[in-house]
Order: structure tokens, then C-alpha cells, then sequence
């Protein structure tokens, strides 16, 4: 176990939530190497003396993000949404500006970078994911192939107006080097773009399946800004955004040069009064993890004892945490439907249910499970003519 606070290495930590031994759940296994995935603790551990949830076991980041298929460009409101920040943060800060810059920390195939370039932006990417990187430069997205931290910044020797990280902050290994790398590559007036999973939201929502070995970390706002006042870098704007399911948008810069603004102000006090910082909100938060599951699994046996067929919607990273949590396997799920092609012929790892890609289908269930349900609204406008046909598409987390 990791005794140290990865935020502000106190050792003053205790165990909230234990989802028990699962596999590194980004690892979609080809046929060979079913039976072969290995299994680490999957536990969330509350820090006494900052509030910031977090694993205590970490898979490498080597075995994690070397070589991921996770693509932005697949989703078209995550597409969308990244048009929209940088739309947004040019609007905001940028607007008159004659040269400008942005570097995208994780930044996947370039979707962001892309919207970027066509506001007149100098971009550059960091991407740990040799394929990844591989497609965004093939598009035209200068793109870095490796793990953005202080080295490296110090290797680029060039500073930016934007700094973006979308998704990413929770991932980090080496937390603090990354945080001095953004604090040194970042204009006097730049601004620091940081996108995260909100930890109020994902508790709110009984969305524990976000809880994985990839994100390390679980933040609300006051325990990221601990984070980057440790590293002279201040929040001084922020709202929620529905992207994954509940996203935060957080606006920062270097320390003391803007005032936190109103709806700032507000969001932190609605964490004080919600008492999302304490430790007792987490262990109820794993009481009602283990009744979700109960209730799941009712749901499921019950729809099998009808001789319904049951697939699952999208075959997403989290929703293997769901899938080994509750134990469904194939006897529930014949198979997991998914969009992204580099998941074709897979197997989800731990339960070794099948990936199928969906416009190759040729067939269809009686009720869709759905892993993917962090794009409700995607999914149900998407799939009116198979809900019409009677098709049920039932979501275990409802955002
Ligand atoms: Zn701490």
C-alpha cells in the first residue's frame, strides 16, 4: 500500500473504497492472451489531511499509456466539446492577439489541437501513445510522442499562452514534476486549461466505474487547488460541464494575478456545505456502490429468466471496472458493442466478454447495458429507430 499522500505526502491516510483485484481495464486482450491479463488491487484511500482521494496502487505508466486505443476524434460530442473550449478560451483571453500559442498535455489524435489550428494557433502536442501520436501527426498536429513532466519542458526550452490538459491530471504518475513542467512552460499572462472528472459529481452520481487504475487521483475543487497553490498556480475560474459525466473546466494562472470569480466562489462553498471533502461522504459513497450492485445484477438475472438477450453499449474503459465489480461476464452479456475499430476482435479484460463493432452488426439484443452511458443523449438520439423497434437500453448510471 502507498502510504504517502500523492497530493501532500501526509501519511495520514485510511482505505473508503475497496473494489478488489481487477486488471489494468484499458487492456482489450486479442484471443492469445485471454486467462493471461494480470489483476492489482483496485482501492481508493482518503488523505486526512488534504481530503484528496486517491489509489494507492500504481500500474506503470509505461504498461498504462504506452500504447492505449483510446481515440478522442471517435465521440462527436467530446469532438464538440473540444471545439468549444477553444473557442471559448480564445473568445475569453486571446482574441486580439496576433501570434499565439497552445501546448495540449495528453493530447490523444490531435481533436483538440485541430480546433485549436483553426483559430490561427501555433500548437504542439504531448502524447505518450506511440499510435496515437502517430495519427495526429499524419494530420498535420505537430505532436511530441511522449510523457509530458519537467524534463521535458525543459527539452522544448519554449513557453506557451495556453497550456490545455484534458483528462489527464488524474493519470499522473509523477504528479508534482508535472505540475512544476505546466508552471514553467506557461506565460507571464498564460492560461492553464485544466479539464477533470469531478469527484462531487462521480459520488453524486454513484459513477464509481470512473474509479480505475488509470486515474489515480479523485479531485474536487478544493483538493486541486491544494494541488496548484503548491506550485504558485491559481484557480481563479470554474464551472461544471455535463462532458464524461461531469467535468469540471478550471481556469488557471500563475498565483496572485486574478481574483477567483463568482460562480468559483459559489462552487467551493456548495462543497463545504455538501461536505464533499469529508471522509464520511466516502464510505457512505462504498455502501451504495455494493447496493448498486445488488440492484444490477437483479436487473440482469431477471431479464436472462425472461429469455431477454442482453449486449453491452460500448466497450469504454470504465465500464470494466462495472463489468468486474459486479461479475458480468458472458452469461449475462453475449457481447459488448463498441464504435472504436482498434477495438475490433478484442476482449474486455477480466471478463472476457467479445467487442463487436457496431456498424458491422448483424444482429441485434433485446436490451442494451449501457457502459458507455456517460453519452446518454448521444446514445438515445443516435438509436431512435432501435428504441422504436422495442429495443430497451437500460443505464446503470444515470447522469
Ligand atoms: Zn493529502
Amino acid at each position: 500500500m502507498n502510504n504517502i499522500c500523492r497530493v501532500c505526502d501526509s501519511t495520514d491516510l485510511e482505505l473508503a473504497i475497496d473494489l478488489g483485484h481487477q486488471p489494468w481495464c484499458n487492456n482489450f486482450l486479442d484471443i492469445q492472451s485471454i486467462g493471461k491479463e494480470p489483476f492489482y488491487p483496485l482501492r481508493v484511500l482518503y488523505c486526512h489531511n488534504c481530503g484528496t482521494v486517491q489509489l494507492d496502487y500504481t500500474v506503470k505508466k509505461e504498461i498504462m499509456f504506452g500504447d492505449h486505443t483510446y481515440l478522442s476524434g471517435v465521440t462527436n460530442s467530446l469532438s464538440e466539446h473540444f471545439k468549444n473550449i477553444a473557442h471559448e478560451v480564445d473568445n475569453k483571453f486571446f482574441k486580439d492577439f496576433r501570434t499565439k500559442s497552445v501546448l495540449d498535455i495528453g493530447s490523444n489524435d490531435g481533436t483538440q489541437l485541430k480546433h485549436f489550428q483553426a483559430l490561427d494557433y501555433e500548437v504542439l502536442g504531448v502524447e505518450s501513445s506511440k499510435k496515437t501520436a502517430k495519427i495526429a501527426n499524419d494530420n498535420n498536429i505537430p505532436t511530441v510522442n511522449n510523457f509530458f513532466n519537467l524534463n521535458l519542458v525543459k527539452s522544448l526550452n519554449k513557453k506557451f499562452d495556453i497550456i490545455n490538459a484534458a483528462g489527464v491530471f488524474f493519470h499522473l504518475e509523477e504528479l508534482h514534476s508535472v505540475t512544476e513542467g505546466i508552471k514553467k512552460a506557461l506565460k507571464e499572462d498564460g492560461i492553464f486549461v485544466v479539464q477533470f472528472l469531478y469527484m462531487k459529481k462521480i459520488v453524486d452520481n454513484l459513477a464509481f466505474d470512473q474509479i480505475y487504475h488509470e486515474h489515480l487521483l479523485y479531485y474536487n475543487l478544493n483538493t486541486i487547488e491544494i494541488l496548484l497553490e503548491r506550485h504558485d498556480l491559481s484557480m481563479f475560474d470554474a464551472y461544471l460541464s455535463p462532458i464524461h459525466g461531469g467535468s469540471i473546466i478550471g481556469y488557471v494562472t500563475h498565483k496572485g494575478k486574478k481574483n477567483p470569480s463568482e460562480r468559483l466562489l459559489k462552487m467551493r462553498k456548495a462543497e463545504v456545505e455538501d461536505k464533499s471533502n469529508e471522509f464520511a461522504t466516502y464510505l457512505d459513497f462504498a455502501k451504495r456502490i455494493k447496493k448498486m450492485k445488488v440492484d444490477n445484477l437483479s436487473f440482469l438475472d431477471q431479464a436472462k429468466k425472461d429469455g431477454k438477450k442482453i449486449w453491452g453499449f460500448g466497450a469504454p474503459v470504465k465500464g470494466n471496472t462495472m463489468l468486474n465489480y459486479f461479475g458480468i461476464g458472458t452469461q449475462y452479456l453475449n457481447y459488448l458493442i463498441e464504435k472504436n475499430e482498434l477495438r475490433r476482435g478484442l476482449y474486455s479484460p477480466g471478463m472476457h466478454i467479445p467487442v463487436l463493432i457496431e456498424k458491422e452488426l448483424k444482429e441485434l439484443p433485446d436490451i442494451y447495458y449501457v457502459l458507455a452511458w456517460n453519452f446518454k443523449k448521444e446514445i438515445l438520439a443516435n438509436n431512435q429507430h432501435l428504441i422504436d423497434k422495442g429495443i430497451e437500453f437500460y443505464f446503470p448510471v444515470n447522469p
